[in-house]
């Protein structure tokens, strides 16, 4: 089978597309003929070394597809299931072999490409939303990157919740597109302070949240735009790593909780992972959440996809297909 693996830490031009063997599934797996990958910003920072695993690796770590054969122990699925996934290494191929139970089956109705687009980033919207800081009516929140690929869903479930959302966005064309899916107010944070334009939109109260996937460019003025006792929650670093603190900052600037999330933990057994994807899956097939694949491109163009995310360019999400 054809695969994109990487074989020394890099810029996109370390991707290699390859032929592999066709991986054998083991006990408690299944194996998944793909039909289509979710890219996603980790892939980057899997490439680049940023999160350092054992090379050499096939990328990716999301897809949607059919289970194409089981090995013993799996009573989670069958040959032949559509089927969905996250958090599982090897993605960016033509098949990949998954722990059964990471496996959602997917609803009539839903095709591959939009289940691979809303896995990965709806179920981190997910639990962001519902989990991390349980927004509650009256809540306002700031979300960096409303129009990224987390972003545009992240509103979306904050607008669900019955939350006021500030959305930050680098272009008009992307705060169209926030406002679009329900932010109240965006800021183009390449123009204006968003710290001052928060306090103002907040009449100087602060918000309950700050979701900060930017990390470094944003993180200091995240905390600034908090309530006394808000939370920031960490959960990327799309501009580069946060340098250490000193949790003294905390205390002076109001009290504030800070958590540094991953999706794993919080789709951590069956019961969980299936809660949270079929929610999307119910909200997608109602109408009431809208996914936007910005872009689609053979697998053996990867490298662009990445460099398109990696560029600011896209606005949702980015599909390999084998
Ligand atoms: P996005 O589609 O959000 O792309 C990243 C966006 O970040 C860009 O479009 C851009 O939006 C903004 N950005 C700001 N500064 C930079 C910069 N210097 N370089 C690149 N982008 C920048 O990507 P994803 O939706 O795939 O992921 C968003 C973030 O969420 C990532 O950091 C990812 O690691 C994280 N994540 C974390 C998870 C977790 O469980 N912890 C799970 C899923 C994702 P703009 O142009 O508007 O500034």
């Amino acid at each position: 089978m054809r695969a994109i693996r990487v074989h020394r830490f890099g810029g996109p031009e370390v991707l290699s597309y390859e032929e592999v063997p066709i991986p054998e599934p083991g006990p408690g797996e299944a194996r998944v003929k793909i039909e289509a990958v979710g890219v996603n910003f980790i892939d980057i920072y899997h490439r680049t070394g940023q999160y350092r695993g054992l090379l050499p690796i096939t990328l990716g770590v999301e897809a949607a597809g059919v289970v194409d054969t089981v090995g013993p122990e799996v009573s989670e699925v069958r040959p032949g299931d559509r089927v969905a996934y996250a958090t599982q290494q090897g993605s960016y191929a033509e098949y990949a072999v998954v722990p059964a139970w990471k496996l959602v089956p997917l609803p009539e109705g839903l095709d591959s490409r939009q289940a691979a687009a809303v896995m990965l980033q709806g179920m981190t919207a997910h639990y962001l939303t519902h989990s991390t800081y349980p927004l509650r009516p009256g809540d306002t929140a700031l979300v960096h990157a409303a129009a990224g690929g987390v972003g545009l869903l992240l509103v979306q479930m904050a607008k669900r919740r019955g939350a006021r959302v500030i959305g930050t966005v680098s272009t008009e064309e992307k705060a169209r597109l926030a406002r679009q899916v329900g932010a109240d107010e965006v800021i183009l944070y390449t123009q204006a302070d968003f710290e001052a334009e928060t306090k103002r939109l907040t009449e100087g109260k602060g918000v309950n949240v700050v979701y900060d996937s930017v990390g470094k460019a944003t993180f200091d003025q995240s905390l600034n735009c908090l309530k006394p006792r808000g939370m920031i929650v960490l959960f990327g670093q799309s501009s580069g790593a946060v340098p250490p603190l000193d949790p003294q900052v905390l205390n002076i600037k109001g009290s504030l909780f800070l958590t540094r999330p991953l999706l794993a933990h919080y789709i951590a057994d069956r019961a969980e992972l299936l809660w949270r994807a079929n929610d999307l899956f119910k909200w997608m097939a109602a109408g009431e959440l809208s996914v936007r694949i910005d872009r689609t491109f053979p697998l053996a163009e990867a490298a662009a996809a990445q460099r398109a995310l990696a560029s600011r360019q896209t606005m949702g999400k980015l599909l390999l297909i084998p």
